[in-house]
């Protein structure tokens, strides 16, 4: 069983990632700004894309930040529904879930 500072440890690293890939969709975005009006259409399609991506690491990052928040308050691996033990197996795979498996759906 992993402790909640090894736990703390996983979402840091993995905010951290999603923060890089964030500023990296934004200096794309930025850049496509500056370039020819000429691949205006593929690129506003691209833009479409990457604001996607954004949003999905945003979303992450809004869910890693709650576990973080759990973990100091010392209810990490709780569900936050029913007050349930989520699994280990859950946590390695989604270590920023709210939720047990019974819960999750
Ligand atoms: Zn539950």
């Amino acid at each position: 069983m992993k402790t909640d500072a090894e736990r703390r440890t996983q979402l840091e690293a993995r905010r951290a990632e999603l923060t890089h890939r964030m500023q990296a969709v934004e200096s794309e975005l930025e850049s496509h700004n500056t370039r020819d009006w000429e691949d205006g259409a593929i690129e506003r399609e691209q833009d479409e894309v990457l604001e996607g991506m954004g949003l999905s690491a945003q979303a992450e990052m809004v869910r890693i930040d709650a576990a973080l928040e759990r973990i100091e308050s010392g209810e990490y691996g709780s569900c936050t529904v029913c007050g349930a033990r989520i699994s280990e197996e859950r946590l390695d795979l989604l270590p920023f879930t709210p939720f047990c498996r019974n819960c999750a759906h």
